[in-house]
Protein backbone atom coordinates (compact mmCIF):
# COMPACT_ATOMS: atom_id res chain seq x y z
CA UNK A 1 0.00 0.00 0.00
CA UNK A 2 0.97 3.55 -0.51
CA UNK A 3 2.33 5.40 2.96
CA UNK A 4 0.76 5.10 6.59
CA UNK A 5 -1.42 7.49 7.47
CA UNK A 6 -0.65 8.79 10.71
CA UNK A 7 -2.46 11.52 13.14
CA UNK A 8 -1.02 14.43 14.35
CA UNK A 9 -2.35 16.81 17.01
CA UNK A 10 -5.94 17.22 14.53
CA UNK A 11 -4.22 16.40 11.43
CA UNK A 12 -3.94 13.26 9.75
CA UNK A 13 -0.53 13.22 7.22
CA UNK A 14 1.86 10.54 5.89
CA UNK A 15 4.03 8.88 8.96
CA UNK A 16 7.35 9.63 6.75
CA UNK A 17 6.13 14.03 7.13
CA UNK A 18 4.55 13.87 10.60
CA UNK A 19 6.87 15.82 13.21
CA UNK A 20 6.95 16.66 17.04
CA UNK A 21 9.37 19.59 18.36
CA UNK A 22 12.41 18.51 20.08
CA UNK A 23 11.11 19.83 22.83
CA UNK A 24 7.99 17.70 23.68
CA UNK A 25 7.98 16.25 26.89
CA UNK A 26 7.32 12.61 25.65
CA UNK A 27 11.01 12.98 23.90
CA UNK A 28 12.82 15.03 27.15
CA UNK A 29 11.28 13.58 30.07
CA UNK A 30 8.61 10.16 28.93
CA UNK A 31 6.41 12.20 29.84
CA UNK A 32 3.06 10.48 28.33
CA UNK A 33 0.68 8.07 28.05
CA UNK A 34 -0.01 5.55 25.65
CA UNK A 35 -2.57 2.83 24.44
CA UNK A 36 -2.50 0.00 21.71
CA UNK A 37 -5.71 -1.67 20.60
CA UNK A 38 -6.30 -4.39 18.56
CA UNK A 39 -8.52 -4.11 15.51
CA UNK A 40 -10.52 -6.98 13.92
CA UNK A 41 -12.83 -6.70 10.63
CA UNK A 42 -12.30 -3.03 10.75
CA UNK A 43 -13.38 -2.65 14.36
CA UNK A 44 -11.76 -2.09 17.83
CA UNK A 45 -11.95 -4.88 19.65
CA UNK A 46 -12.59 -3.70 23.80
CA UNK A 47 -12.21 -0.71 22.53
CA UNK A 48 -14.43 0.69 25.56
CA UNK A 49 -12.08 -1.17 28.05
CA UNK A 50 -8.92 0.15 26.51
CA UNK A 51 -10.47 3.79 26.12
CA UNK A 52 -10.81 3.68 29.80
CA UNK A 53 -7.41 2.60 30.84
CA UNK A 54 -6.57 5.98 28.18
CA UNK A 55 -8.24 7.95 30.52
CA UNK A 56 -7.26 6.83 33.91
CA UNK A 57 -3.46 6.56 32.95
CA UNK A 58 -3.93 10.18 31.94
CA UNK A 59 -5.61 11.05 34.84
CA UNK A 60 -2.84 9.43 36.98
CA UNK A 61 -0.24 11.73 35.47
CA UNK A 62 -2.72 14.83 35.67
CA UNK A 63 -2.94 15.33 31.73
CA UNK A 64 -6.68 16.52 30.50
CA UNK A 65 -8.08 13.65 28.47
CA UNK A 66 -8.11 15.74 24.95
CA UNK A 67 -11.10 13.66 24.19
CA UNK A 68 -14.18 12.43 25.34
CA UNK A 69 -15.17 8.91 24.31
CA UNK A 70 -16.82 9.67 21.01
CA UNK A 71 -13.99 11.89 20.32
CA UNK A 72 -11.70 9.26 20.26
CA UNK A 73 -13.78 6.70 18.72
CA UNK A 74 -14.50 9.23 15.65
CA UNK A 75 -10.89 9.69 15.61
CA UNK A 76 -9.65 5.94 15.27
CA UNK A 77 -12.35 4.89 13.05
CA UNK A 78 -10.90 7.60 10.88
CA UNK A 79 -7.94 6.36 11.07
CA UNK A 80 -9.11 2.64 10.54
CA UNK A 81 -10.75 3.46 7.37
CA UNK A 82 -7.50 4.75 5.61
CA UNK A 83 -5.90 1.93 5.50
CA UNK A 84 -6.63 -1.24 3.84
CA UNK A 85 -5.90 -4.42 5.87
CA UNK A 86 -9.05 -5.78 7.75
CA UNK A 87 -7.10 -6.45 10.79
CA UNK A 88 -4.62 -3.84 12.40
CA UNK A 89 -3.93 -2.12 15.38
CA UNK A 90 -3.86 1.30 16.30
CA UNK A 91 -0.96 3.14 19.21
CA UNK A 92 -2.61 6.19 20.34
CA UNK A 93 -0.10 8.37 22.48
CA UNK A 94 -0.81 11.59 24.60
CA UNK A 95 2.19 13.44 26.02
CA UNK A 96 1.95 16.71 28.04
CA UNK A 97 3.20 18.63 25.72
CA UNK A 98 6.20 21.68 24.00
CA UNK A 99 7.56 23.38 26.48
CA UNK A 100 10.78 24.93 27.70
CA UNK A 101 12.98 22.19 29.67
CA UNK A 102 11.79 22.13 33.35
CA UNK A 103 10.64 19.02 35.48
CA UNK A 104 7.71 20.62 36.68
CA UNK A 105 4.60 20.44 34.87
CA UNK A 106 4.30 24.18 33.13
CA UNK A 107 1.36 25.97 32.64
CA UNK A 108 -0.83 26.38 29.60
CA UNK A 109 0.16 23.67 27.52
CA UNK A 110 -1.84 21.67 25.03
CA UNK A 111 -1.21 18.30 24.96
CA UNK A 112 0.31 16.13 21.89
CA UNK A 113 -1.77 13.90 20.40
CA UNK A 114 -0.40 11.37 17.91
CA UNK A 115 -1.82 8.05 16.47
CA UNK A 116 -1.33 5.47 14.07
CA UNK A 117 -2.05 2.53 12.64
CA UNK A 118 -0.23 -1.51 11.61
CA UNK A 119 -1.14 -4.54 9.86
CA UNK A 120 -2.00 -6.65 12.54
CA UNK A 121 0.10 -9.84 12.09
CA UNK A 122 -1.50 -12.26 14.09
CA UNK A 123 1.48 -14.73 15.83
CA UNK A 124 2.48 -17.40 13.56
CA UNK A 125 1.30 -21.02 13.79
CA UNK A 126 4.34 -22.33 13.99
CA UNK A 127 4.46 -20.16 17.75
CA UNK A 128 0.85 -21.47 18.19
CA UNK A 129 2.30 -25.06 17.80
CA UNK A 130 4.99 -24.83 19.39
CA UNK A 131 4.70 -22.26 21.55
CA UNK A 132 7.74 -19.47 22.81
CA UNK A 133 10.57 -19.72 24.87
CA UNK A 134 10.97 -16.71 27.66
CA UNK A 135 13.43 -16.10 30.02
CA UNK A 136 13.11 -14.81 33.72
CA UNK A 137 14.72 -11.68 35.44
CA UNK A 138 13.94 -9.42 38.69
CA UNK A 139 11.76 -6.84 37.73
CA UNK A 140 13.92 -3.35 38.09
CA UNK A 141 10.56 -0.71 36.95
CA UNK A 142 9.71 1.92 38.80
CA UNK A 143 6.53 1.58 41.51
CA UNK A 144 3.57 2.66 38.90
CA UNK A 145 3.26 -0.09 36.40
CA UNK A 146 -0.53 0.05 36.42
CA UNK A 147 0.24 3.81 34.72
CA UNK A 148 0.34 2.72 30.60
CA UNK A 149 3.66 5.27 30.69
CA UNK A 150 6.17 6.14 27.35
CA UNK A 151 8.80 5.62 29.96
CA UNK A 152 9.26 1.68 29.09
CA UNK A 153 13.09 2.00 29.31
CA UNK A 154 12.88 -1.04 31.80
CA UNK A 155 10.45 -3.13 29.58
CA UNK A 156 12.83 -2.61 26.41
CA UNK A 157 15.80 -3.58 28.85
CA UNK A 158 14.59 -6.74 29.91
CA UNK A 159 12.89 -7.48 26.14
CA UNK A 160 16.45 -7.07 24.80
CA UNK A 161 17.54 -9.61 27.22
CA UNK A 162 15.14 -12.17 25.73
CA UNK A 163 16.03 -11.34 22.63
CA UNK A 164 19.33 -12.05 23.34
CA UNK A 165 18.98 -15.17 25.14
CA UNK A 166 16.70 -16.21 21.45
CA UNK A 167 13.54 -15.86 24.03
CA UNK A 168 10.47 -14.10 22.82
CA UNK A 169 9.18 -12.47 26.58
CA UNK A 170 10.85 -11.96 30.07
CA UNK A 171 9.13 -12.97 33.29
CA UNK A 172 9.48 -10.70 35.65
CA UNK A 173 9.77 -11.18 39.43
CA UNK A 174 9.80 -8.69 42.75
CA UNK A 175 10.79 -10.26 45.59
CA UNK A 176 10.26 -14.13 44.29
CA UNK A 177 6.96 -12.41 43.33
CA UNK A 178 5.60 -13.05 39.30
CA UNK A 179 4.58 -9.63 38.25
CA UNK A 180 4.20 -9.70 34.25
CA UNK A 181 6.04 -9.86 30.98
CA UNK A 182 7.82 -6.95 29.49
CA UNK A 183 4.83 -6.26 27.07
CA UNK A 184 2.26 -9.52 28.18
CA UNK A 185 0.43 -10.43 30.91
CA UNK A 186 1.73 -14.02 32.19
CA UNK A 187 -0.93 -16.99 33.50
CA UNK A 188 0.05 -20.15 34.68
CA UNK A 189 -2.12 -23.57 34.29
CA UNK A 190 -2.05 -25.65 37.02
CA UNK A 191 -4.32 -28.40 37.08
CA UNK A 192 -6.90 -27.30 34.61
CA UNK A 193 -7.27 -23.68 36.28
CA UNK A 194 -5.94 -20.56 35.14
CA UNK A 195 -4.13 -18.74 37.50
CA UNK A 196 -2.44 -14.83 36.83
CA UNK A 197 -1.24 -12.03 38.94
CA UNK A 198 -3.47 -9.48 40.72
CA UNK A 199 -3.41 -6.22 38.72
CA UNK A 200 -2.29 -3.45 41.40
CA UNK A 201 0.50 -1.02 41.03
CA UNK A 202 3.01 -3.58 40.08
CA UNK A 203 1.20 -4.93 37.29
CA UNK A 204 -0.41 -3.41 34.45
CA UNK A 205 -3.77 -4.46 33.90
CA UNK A 206 -4.15 -5.40 30.65
CA UNK A 207 -7.26 -5.63 28.83
CA UNK A 208 -6.93 -9.23 28.33
CA UNK A 209 -6.85 -9.59 32.16
CA UNK A 210 -10.74 -8.84 31.73
CA UNK A 211 -11.03 -10.77 28.35
CA UNK A 212 -9.48 -14.00 30.15
CA UNK A 213 -11.47 -13.71 32.96
CA UNK A 214 -14.53 -13.67 30.46
CA UNK A 215 -13.24 -16.32 28.35
CA UNK A 216 -12.55 -18.51 31.40
CA UNK A 217 -16.56 -17.97 32.51
CA UNK A 218 -17.61 -18.92 29.28
CA UNK A 219 -15.67 -21.92 29.05
CA UNK A 220 -15.79 -23.16 31.96
CA UNK A 221 -12.19 -23.00 33.67
CA UNK A 222 -12.01 -21.37 37.52
CA UNK A 223 -9.53 -18.44 36.95
CA UNK A 224 -8.05 -17.06 39.63
CA UNK A 225 -5.96 -13.51 40.24
CA UNK A 226 -3.16 -14.04 43.14
CA UNK A 227 0.46 -14.05 44.01
CA UNK A 228 2.51 -16.41 42.02
CA UNK A 229 5.86 -17.67 43.79
CA UNK A 230 8.48 -17.89 41.64
CA UNK A 231 8.86 -21.98 42.29
CA UNK A 232 5.24 -22.35 41.06
CA UNK A 233 5.87 -20.76 37.86
CA UNK A 234 8.51 -23.47 36.89
CA UNK A 235 6.08 -25.86 38.44
CA UNK A 236 2.91 -25.00 36.29
CA UNK A 237 1.75 -27.25 33.64
CA UNK A 238 1.55 -24.85 31.03
CA UNK A 239 2.56 -21.06 31.12
CA UNK A 240 1.01 -18.62 28.46
CA UNK A 241 1.34 -14.77 27.90
CA UNK A 242 -1.34 -12.22 26.60
CA UNK A 243 -1.20 -8.91 24.77
CA UNK A 244 -2.82 -6.54 22.51
CA UNK A 245 -0.79 -7.92 19.40
CA UNK A 246 -0.15 -11.20 20.43
CA UNK A 247 -3.50 -11.71 21.52
CA UNK A 248 -2.72 -15.73 23.37
CA UNK A 249 0.44 -17.43 23.61
CA UNK A 250 2.05 -20.75 24.74
CA UNK A 251 5.31 -20.63 27.13
CA UNK A 252 7.11 -23.76 26.70
CA UNK A 253 10.51 -22.90 27.32
CA UNK A 254 11.66 -21.40 30.90
CA UNK A 255 14.94 -20.05 31.27
CA UNK A 256 15.96 -23.28 28.48
CA UNK A 257 13.54 -25.74 30.78
CA UNK A 258 10.81 -26.98 29.26
CA UNK A 259 7.10 -25.87 30.67
CA UNK A 260 4.90 -29.38 31.64
CA UNK A 261 5.88 -31.29 28.97
CA UNK A 262 7.46 -29.00 26.27
CA UNK A 263 4.09 -28.63 24.30
CA UNK A 264 1.53 -26.27 24.12
CA UNK A 265 -1.36 -27.82 26.79
CA UNK A 266 -4.90 -27.45 26.58
CA UNK A 267 -5.89 -25.20 28.67
CA UNK A 268 -4.00 -22.60 26.10
CA UNK A 269 -6.05 -24.90 23.25
CA UNK A 270 -9.17 -24.01 24.68
CA UNK A 271 -8.58 -20.65 25.29
CA UNK A 272 -7.35 -20.02 21.99
CA UNK A 273 -10.48 -20.89 20.61
CA UNK A 274 -12.37 -19.22 22.82
CA UNK A 275 -10.34 -16.07 21.76
CA UNK A 276 -11.06 -16.55 18.59
CA UNK A 277 -14.62 -16.69 18.91
CA UNK A 278 -14.90 -13.73 21.09
CA UNK A 279 -13.19 -11.73 18.22
CA UNK A 280 -15.73 -13.18 15.85
CA UNK A 281 -18.43 -12.11 17.76
CA UNK A 282 -17.20 -8.70 18.64
N1 LIG B 1 1.87 -5.62 30.66
C1 LIG B 1 2.69 -4.82 29.96
C2 LIG B 1 3.91 -4.28 30.61
C3 LIG B 1 2.39 -4.50 28.61
O1 LIG B 1 3.20 -3.69 27.89
C4 LIG B 1 1.24 -5.07 28.01
C5 LIG B 1 0.92 -4.80 26.56
N2 LIG B 1 0.23 -3.59 26.42
C6 LIG B 1 0.40 -5.89 28.79
C7 LIG B 1 0.76 -6.15 30.11
C8 LIG B 1 -0.84 -6.50 28.21
O2 LIG B 1 -1.86 -5.54 28.07
P1 LIG B 1 -2.98 -5.67 26.93
O3 LIG B 1 -3.68 -6.97 27.14
O4 LIG B 1 -3.87 -4.51 27.16
O5 LIG B 1 -2.25 -5.59 25.62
Amino acid sequence: MSEQIVYLNGEFLPLSEARIPVLDRGFIFGDGIYEVVPVYAGRPFRFTQHLQRLARSLQAIGIDNPFDESGWRGLVADLISRHPWSDQFVYMQVTRGVAKRDHAFPKGIRPTVFAMSSEFIAPSREQREQGVAAITLPDERWLHCDIKSVSLLGNVLAKQAAVEAGAAECLMFRDGILTEGSSSNIWMARHGKVVGSPVNHLVLEGIRVGLLADLCAASGIDYTLRRIAREEVFAADELMLTSATREVLPITRLDGKPVGDGRPGPVYQRLFNAYQDAKRAA
